[in-house]
């Protein structure tokens, strides 16, 4: 290994121990970086590695807020504003019991060069609570998100730091958050939050976004064989927003989701998934995926199995961070599923990537992949800063534009350091290049 990526992991490691997730994260992105460290000697001379692997910020705060029954419960929130080199903080908030900070800094760290790829103007950040909204009422919800909100507003706006959704938020929850900022402000400022419903300045297809977008990256990627989606047996991971429109991307191209979860266990419904069904479970009422198998003849639920134990062409892995690894992986290849396209961020092991790379099958890493989301929410800025409401077209056309463009850079730089296929490094070395450079430009601050 490069002596200077050796060192800046090795001190990484000794100042941030127990800090796991952010180091495989950070590891991951300079081991690719080797053939241009050895061509732009800048790199090291500004110090860059060490600039970028520090956040410029990290925020964390108690949240007290009351439940259904009169008792105080207190959770702890975060924000970590990563990067600004290229534009304002951009990344979504997490509402789940396993956040922590290692988690938050190692999705910051992640996003600085997705957004970097989206070529939209935005830095990197993320955010969230250790608060679990599993099995909370509605009042429950709201009082929560009015309380996080209460600390971390001083910390946003428009050009400073613009949150979204992730794990646990959704419209309902952005909604909550909006209204607390506007509240507490006194400013009606669309542009603070994205991921709003669309009769708050929302975007249409934004939804829709982080799913459409890694299908139309698979599509790319599948070009590139000269293959397509169609005819295609998938397998998805989550039941969640990712998921679902990822799904529903699918089935419109011609392939066929046979198997779908939660954290729970898998339903397979060989017919292919009714994604109405699962739209009705768990965006309107909000319950458990077995519930499927009672509404559909064919389909059956397996408690506590993963989807990669179904037979597939092309897996996407949509729920969570090290959900795909070796043994799936091999369980995978062993029945022929030759591409897994990341839906959510980090969720194949770096043991499971390495073999599927050996194995010769496409893989698509979210930074590349799920992009789409994030673009969106840029699009969804631009609409607000300019009073304007595009229609879902117009936003589908440009989330298509931007995931092909993605895919083209990222191919770029595979085919010029003679790794082709290689999107994981095409697309470490397309968002690090983008963001070192302006980071340079700023001199030292
Ligand atoms: P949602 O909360 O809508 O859905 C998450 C899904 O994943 C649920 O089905 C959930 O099951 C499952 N899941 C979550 N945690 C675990 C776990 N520890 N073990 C097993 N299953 C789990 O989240 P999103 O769909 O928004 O996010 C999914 C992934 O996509 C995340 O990695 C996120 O960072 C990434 N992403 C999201 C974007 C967006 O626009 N929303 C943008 C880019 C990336 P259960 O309900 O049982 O917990």
């Amino acid at each position: 290994m490069n002596p200077y990526i050796e060192s800046s992991i090795k001190s990484l490691a000794e100042r941030n121990p127990a800090q796991s997730l952010f180091l495989q994260a950070v590891t991951e992105v300079f081991e690719s970086l080797e053939p241009i460290l050895a061509e732009i000697p800048d790199i090291k001379a500004h110090a860059i590695l060490e600039r970028v692997s520090e956040p410029e910020r990290q925020i964390m705060f108690r949240v007290c807020w009351v439940d259904d029954q009169g008792n105080i419960q207190v959770n702890r929130g975060y924000r970590v504003g990563f990067s600004s080199a290229l534009g304002p903080y951009k990344g979504g908030m997490r509402f789940h019991p396993t956040v922590r900070l290692d988690v938050v800094k190692f999705l910051a760290f992640e996003q600085i060069f997705k957004n970097a790829l989206t070529g939209l103007g935005i830095g990197g950040g993320k955010g969230g609570s250790d608060f679990d909204p599993k099995g909370k009422s509605d009042g429950e919800i709201m009082r929560f998100c009015q309380a996080f909100m209460s600390e971390l507003y001083h910390f946003l706006g428009e050009s400073t730091d613009v949150p979204a959704g992730d794990i646990g938020v959704g419209a309902r929850e952005i909604g909550y958050l909006f209204g607390q900022y506007k509240r507490l402000t006194k400013r009606f400022a669309q542009g603070v939050l994205t991921g709003k419903q669309v009769g708050l300045g929302g975007s249409l297809a934004r939804k829709e976004a982080t799913g459409f977008g890694a299908v139309y990256f698979a599509a790319e990627m599948l070009a590139t064989r000269e293959d397509s989606l169609e005819g295609k047996t998938c397998v998805v991971s989550g039941s969640g927003n990712v998921a679902i429109y990822c799904a529903r991307k699918i089935h419109e191209l011609g392939g066929k989701v046979v198997a779908m979860s939660d954290s729970s266990g898998s339903i397979h419904d060989p017919a292919g998934i009714d994604l109405d069904i699962v739209a009705a479970l768990k965006e309107v009422e909000r319950a458990r995926i077995d519930q499927y198998s009672q509404r559909r003849r064919g389909s059956k639920f397996f408690a506590g199995e993963r989807v990669w134990s179904f037979p597939c062409d092309l897996a996407f892995p949509c729920a969570t961070q090290n959900e795909l690894d070796l043994d799936d992986a091999k369980k995978l290849l062993d029945d022929g599923c030759f591409a897994v396209v990341e839906g959510a961020n980090m969720p194949t092991t770096p043991e499971a990537i390495a073999l599927l790379k050996e194995k010769n099958a496409l893989f698509a890493p979210g930074k590349a992949a799920n992009a789409g989301g994030v673009a969106v929410s840029a699009l969804e800025m631009q609409q607000n800063a300019a009073l304007q409401n595009w229609s879902f077209k117009q936003v589908d056309d440009r989330l298509k534009d931007i995931m092909a463009t993605i895919h083209r850079d990222c191919t770029f730089y595979a085919n010029k350091y003679k790794r082709p296929e290689d999107y994981v490094f095409g697309a470490n070395v397309a968002g690090f290049l983008k963001t070192a450079s302006a980071i340079q430009s700023y001199g030292v601050i």
